[in-house]
């Protein structure tokens, strides 16, 4: 397998930010991907698994670091009975896709999740009521000790998170789904997708949601609203105007533009609110944002 050497990350984040990784490699099989990561424990290179890249924001000096975009067949999908097991690296778009064609539903909450099955094991991503939680059965991780089967309990999947631990890398998920018409299947996600096209900016290049919702009235987006934060910029980085828990690259944005819009809306969230908003994005790379009161 092709080992890469500064790959720009830019290209593997819907946000379009990112400089380069020092190693990079598409494993297409399991057998590649152990290989991929006792290479990299040689090297004594941490590893980061991307996936679409849909909740990351990379460090625009780069990052040291191993970088590894699941492939072939582990970025494929398959059903098997009532199980739906899809490779780490399948993206949910392809995982719906097989789902619904085999007349499986309780998948199509993650329609509007960009994300991948293996993404979303970390995230415990979730939309709409539903999440990885409420369908994920096992999950195949590689770690630097060896590979082994995870359970949902064992992953301890809760709100964005789970105790996959860095460098873990999911190279596949099993979903139990349960028979649903087509059709219907077809009609509901249509429904989900037009309300996230009313309210998010589905068109723009963004990491997803910026924060996390606190344990508040107000969720993170109708706070920053309240601050007055909607179309803030800093640099090409702005608050989306339609939508304040996004941040849009409305050019040729950097990393620290982000952050720096990140830090000044936990500032004000703080002084408003009294609440200390945590970030959902996962920051790559030397990144690092200041105390809630402070600016970057
Ligand atoms: C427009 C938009 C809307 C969004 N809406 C939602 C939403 O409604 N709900 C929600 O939960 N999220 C949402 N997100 C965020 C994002 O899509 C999810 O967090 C998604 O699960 C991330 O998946 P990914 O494969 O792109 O992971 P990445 O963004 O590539 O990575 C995220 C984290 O997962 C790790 N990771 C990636 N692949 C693997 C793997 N195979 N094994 C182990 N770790 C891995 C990465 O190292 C990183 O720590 C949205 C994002 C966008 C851009």
């Amino acid at each position: 397998m092709k080992i890469e050497t500064d790959v720009p990350l830019s290209r593997f984040t819907t946000v379009g930010i990112g400089g380069p990784a020092r190693a990079f490699a598409q494993p297409r099989a399991l057998s590649e991907l152990e290989d991929v990561m006792r290479w990299g424990a040689e090297r004594e290179l941490a590893v980061v698994p991307v996936g679409l890249g849909s909740n990351l924001l990379v460090d625009d000096a780069g990052v040291d670091v191993l970088v590894l975009k699941l492939s072939g067949e582990l970025s494929q999908a398959r059903v098997e009975g009532e199980i739906l097991i899809a490779g780490g690296g399948a993206p949910n778009a392809v995982c719906l896709h097989r789902a619904r064609a085999a007349g499986l539903g309780g998948f199509e909450f993650a329609c509007a999740i960009p994300g991948t099955a293996g993404g979303g094991v970390r995230m415990n991503a979730g939309a709409y009521g539903s999440d990885w939680a409420a369908i994920l059965v096992r999950a195949l991780v590689v770690g630097r000790e060896g590979t082994g089967w995870l359970t949902r309990d064992e992953l301890d999947l809760s709100y964005r998170h789970s105790t996959l631990r860095p460098g873990d890398v999911v190279a596949q998920v099993e979903f139990r789904l349960a028979p649903r018409p087509e059709a219907e299947i077809r009609q509901h996600v249509g429904e989900l997708q037009a309300q996230r096209k009313a309210t998010q900016p589905t068109n723009k290049r963004t990491f997803g949601s910026v924060f996390k919702n606190p344990r508040h009235e107000l969720g993170a987006g109708r706070m920053l609203e309240e601050c007055g934060l909607k179309g803030y910029r800093i640099g090409d980085a702005q608050i989306s105007p339609r939508h304040a828990n996004f941040i849009e690259n409305a050019g040729r944005a950097r990393a620290t533009d982000a952050l720096g819009l990140m830090a000044e809306a936990r500032r004000r969230a703080l002084a408003r609110f009294g609440v200390e908003l945590e970030r959902e994005v996962e920051l790559v790379g030397s990144l690092e944002l200041p105390p809630a009161g402070e600016t970057a």
